[in-house]
């Protein structure tokens, strides 16, 4: 059976895996995202240390990325502000230096095929993973294929109606101000209220502000791609009030017009977290590891 090697490449961390899936992980690891040589060489180090040859490795990762395969910097990180990654060869490294084939895609896409292989997406062919953290991001599939277009979508910087009456803060979006990630991500919650999103008591009013915000963004994606299935990740999701507010809200902008009963009678199983849970982006790793074996053969 082939075993293979999963990256879930982070702003923050690197978490690796060797396994086949969420039954069957032989080992794994997490380190800091440092620099590209040290934290591309212990992620490399890893590998070579199992006691398996591995069929594939699969590596998703915070980007913004380049996923064209015709592109000279495929495989690339591309514009990040993080020190040192801007223009990074993550899959190229890496793959050079394993010898195996390489499955490259964004966070989100990594994790929305890992939900769909092993956690709450089975069975559909069309659905979305966003996750809500330091950053906002969206993936998922369309019609059974990973979304990738001309870059890959970028769901968290979709422009929302601002309300600055009800909320007179500007947003933090280095590019946007006010787009969604601006708004609802974990630095702006904090930079609103002025302590960080976990610290906030269940009645503060960031909540309902938060679920309007990411049911504006649910609204527009569930107009513009009809997805079976919303998937809803991250940290700032851990506030267990958040789901049932979104799901709410959500209902209240379609105000009944997408008529679905996953919508109108079903949202509790329609907007849902992750199958997988914080395992979704290392697992979503090796489903991208999965897929690049098997396209090679
Ligand atoms: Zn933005």
């Amino acid at each position: 059976m082939a075993i293979y090697g999963g990256i879930e490449a982070g702003g923050t961390k690197f978490v690796c895996a060797v396994g086949t899936g969420p039954d069957e992980l032989q080992a794994e690891t997490q380190f800091p995202t440092t620099s590209p040589d040290e934290t591309i060489g212990r992620a490399v180090d890893f590998f070579k240390a199992q006691p398996i040859e591995l069929a594939a490795i699969g590596i998703a990762a915070f980007g913004p990325v380049d996923l064209d395969p015709a592109s000279p910097t495929y495989g690339h990180i591309t514009t990040t502000p993080k020190p040192g990654w801007t223009q990074a060869n993550l899959a190229g490294r890496i793959s050079r230096a394993l010898g195996v084939p390489v499955g490259f895609d964004t966070d989100v896409n990594g994790a929305a095929l890992g939900e769909h292989r092993w956690g709450a997406a089975r069975g559909l062919d069309t659905f979305l993973y966003l996750t809500i953290g330091t950053g906002i991001g969206g993936g998922g599939m369309l019609g059974g294929n990973l979304m990738h277009g001309l870059i890959h979508p970028e769901m968290g910087h979709m422009r929302l109606p601002h309300d600055w009456d009800a909320d007179p803060f500007p947003g933090i979006c280095p590019y946007h101000g006010d787009c969604l990630e601006g708004m609802a991500a974990g630095p702006a919650i904090q930079a609103r209220w002025g302590q960080p999103a976990q610290t906030l008591p269940d009645d503060h009013p960031a909540w309902p502000l938060q679920a309007r915000y990411l049911a504006l963004a649910l609204a527009n994606l569930i107009c513009t791609l009809s997805p079976q299935r919303i998937i809803l990740g991250g940290g700032v999701m851990n506030v267990p009030q958040l789901f049932p507010l979104v799901r709410r809200e959500v209902q209240d902008l379609l105000n009944g017009y997408v008529q679905a009963p996953e919508i109108l009678d079903q949202i509790d199983c329609y907007i849902v977290p992750p199958g997988l849970a914080s395992r979704a982006g290392v697992l979503g790793a090796l489903a991208l590891a999965e897929a690049a074996a098997s396209t090679q053969q």
